[in-house]
């Protein structure tokens, strides 16, 4: 899989020091959610309030795509109003079915842009999603 080397640098970077990657004790919605075609495996906790993202912990193990996705995803949703998160969640996902011929929004995504070569992989676009997906579980879960 060949990605743009400065892309390349923020994925490692994101994969050797993983932001957020400690589960909090406490949370609004927890879930664990699992990529068998790849063996990625992850927990996350959300801590939604009053419709504000204060926190997004995790916990995974898997491939640098998506331990650095997840840390991406998390730092970009602590903040966000939930719908604004879950407006980002949709960018992402957008882009991840571009099949390459979409950047992404660097306003929207920060760092995800750097994961918009993935797209190009079809076995790799789970890996990049698995964390996004897991935000928007749990997000949809604490609403309730
Ligand atoms: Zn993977």
């Amino acid at each position: 899989m060949e990605l743009d080397s400065l892309y390349q640098e923020v994925i490692l970077d994101h994969y050797k020091h993983p932001l957020h990657k400690n589960l909090s004790a406490d949370f609004s919605a927890q879930v664990h959610h699992v990529n068998p075609s790849c063996g990625d495996e992850i927990t996350l906790n959300v801590m939604i309030k009053n419709g504000l993202v204060e926190n997004v912990t995790w916990e995974g193990v898997g491939c640098s795509i998506s331990q650095a996705s997840t840390s991406i995803a998390a730092d970009l949703m602590i903040g966000k109003s939930l719908e604004q998160a879950l407006t980002t969640v949709d960018s992402f996902s957008k882009l991840m079915s571009s099949k390459g011929t979409e950047a992404g929004d660097e306003e929207v995504l920060e760092d995800g842009v750097a994961l918009a070569g993935v797209s190009k992989f079809p076995a790799r676009i789970k890996c990049a999603l698995l964390g996004w997906m897991a935000f928007k579980d749990a997000a949809l879960q604490s609403k309730v």
